[in-house]
């Protein structure tokens, strides 16, 4: 395994400094020491936030955003294999969902330089009322101040690259937190960033010790804004104690998938196979429960299992290589845990099961109970259930049945299905005769629920992280 860095440090007002203290950062698949990374605490946050609100009273202007953008988007470009080998080893991707993961990271760069160059406010129509004759009135969108952004460990790149281009497009500098297990491509994006030109202070990266790190950004007044992506408790904890900043969620999900009796099921075979699967499962849209209706399951679990077989389990830096580990071993074992717990409710194992050299088979379930923990909350790791239904009615008031709502899927080939579907799942976004993983970087993603309270895309992210003033001028 090609081990990408030995030190780390971490990045403070352009100085990359050591703590004195570090952290392993460790391959989750063969446990060797990939990097060491300096652990930072609350000292190095309230630096961190200090040097972030000084460059305030510098704005950079937009066309030099945009310009600093593109350029990370071309760097990541140049150096994709560097960049996709250490979202791999330190998360254990397969290098190639890595590879996509890095690609994607461009195109979100690209796309938060665009939203730079078009951030404008409206004009309002001030003779609309009496009051308002003799004057123009219009808006105009302001940075929201420093904004403080913790990431998850399952998409390292990509998922921070969703916090901090739109935030330096929105003209907002930013004190990162990355995931402990995955600080690597947060820092190799902060290099990246830094030999852009970005000025020193607008981008700060703190790994460590998420708890101390956690409480600064909320108790320090100057991080306006809060842009959290993980896991439901982290997340809504966070909201409730920052009651005065905006806190933006993107959190789980327990992805559905509706597949009418009329669908293209070789279609839905291959994308469902492939989107269960992938990442071992640790995406918080990959597809974990399938309601499909009772005369079709025969025909589909015909084409879905054998695809499912099929993945190749194992090192995630060989290039053949479907399904890695998971995270640790505390998710391997939580996981087995739900399985039993579903095979002792009346669950049928189709395919999987159990684990090869130490990594989780795709495991496909059948007749689960509804509240099953595999059913009703997010599994996270290569494990799909597959359960009948009566009608697209039932699968969509199965479907509902979770506390999350991100996104969801369904294949059908008719119309008015599909239209049933989308208007009856309650989620954020809905695919049809695609796979509800699917996710391309410029479109409008988050969730309702449980799942979160905001959109991000760098569109969307870029309008949270402005606030809108109006504007009158008296030209009477
Ligand atoms: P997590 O355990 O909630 O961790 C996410 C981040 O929060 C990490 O940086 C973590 O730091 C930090 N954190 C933990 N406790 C904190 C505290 N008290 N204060 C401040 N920060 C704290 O989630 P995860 O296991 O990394 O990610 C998996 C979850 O993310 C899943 O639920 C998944 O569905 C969700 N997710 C959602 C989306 C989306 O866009 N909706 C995308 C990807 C993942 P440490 O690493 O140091 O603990």
């Amino acid at each position: 395994m090609a081990v990408t860095a030995t030190e780390r440090k971490l990045l403070i007002a352009g100085e990359w400094i050591e703590t004195g203290d570090w952290l392993d950062v460790r391959s989750p698949y063969s446990g060797e020491l990939v990097a060491r990374v300096a652990k930072g605490g609350a000292a190095e946050t309230r630096r961190a936030i200090d040097a972030a609100a000084a460059v305030l009273a510098e704005p950079l202007p937009a066309h030099k955003r945009a310009e600093i953008l593109v350029k990370v988007a071309g760097a990541i470009g140049r150096r994709h294999e560097e960049v996709a080998r250490t979202i791999s080893d330190e998360a254990g991707k397969p290098i190639k969902a890595a590879r996509v993961e890095a690609s994607r990271a461009m195109s979100t760069f690209t796309f938060a330089a665009v939203e730079a160059r078009k951030l404008a406010g409206t004009m309002v129509p001030m003779d609309a009322a009496q009051a308002g004759e003799g004057k123009v009135g219009f808006t105009i969108r302001r940075p929201i101040g420093v904004v403080g952004a913790i990431s998850p460990f399952n998409f390292p790149c990509n998922l921070v690259a969703h916090k901090i281009a739109p935030a330096l497009a929105a003209g907002c500098p930013v004190v990162l937190k990355p995931a402990s297990q995955t600080p690597l491509s947060a820092l190799l994006l902060a290099e990246l960033e830094t030999e852009a030109g970005l000025p020193p202070g607008w981008l700060n990266v703190v790994a460590g010790s998420a708890s101390e790190i956690g409480d600064v950004l909320v108790e320090d007044p100057r991080v306006r804004l809060i842009t959290f992506t993980g896991s439901g408790p982290v997340g809504w904890k966070l909201q409730e104690r920052a009651p005065k900043k905006r806190v933006k969620l993107e959190l789980g999900n327990s992805t559905p998938v509706v597949v009418a009796a009329d669908a293209d099921l070789d279609r839905a075979a291959d994308k469902l196979a492939a989107n269960a699967f992938s990442f071992a499962g640790q995406s918080c849209i990959s597809v974990q429960r399938i309601y499909i209706e009772r005369s079709a399951i025969g025909a589909f679990l015909e084409r879905f299992l054998p695809k499912v077989e099929a993945l190749k389990v194992g090192d995630p830096a060989d290039d053949e290589t479907d399904v890695g580990p998971v995270i640790d071993d505390g998710a391997r074992e939580r996981i087995l845990a739900w399985v039993e717990e579903a095979e002792s409710a009346g669950a049928r194992v189709l395919v999987g099961g159990g684990v090869e050299r130490e990594l989780l088979r795709p495991t496909v379930l059948s007749d689960v109970p509804d509240d099953a923990k595999v059913s009703c909350q997010e599994v996270f790791g290569p494990v799909c259930i597959v359960n009948p239904v009566d009608s697209i009615e039932e699968a969509v008031e199965r479907a509902n049945g979770t506390r999350y709502g991100l996104q969801a899927g369904v294949f059908t080939t008719t119309l008015d299905n599909a239209v049933k579907a989308a208007a009856g799942l309650e989620f954020g976004g809905v695919t049809v005769n695609e796979a509800p993983t699917f996710r391309s970087d410029q479109m409008p993603y988050g969730g309702v629920k449980d799942s979160g309270n905001t959109k991000e895309g760098p569109a969307w992210a870029v309008r949270e992280m402005t606030e809108e003033r109006l504007v009158v001028l008296d030209v009477s």
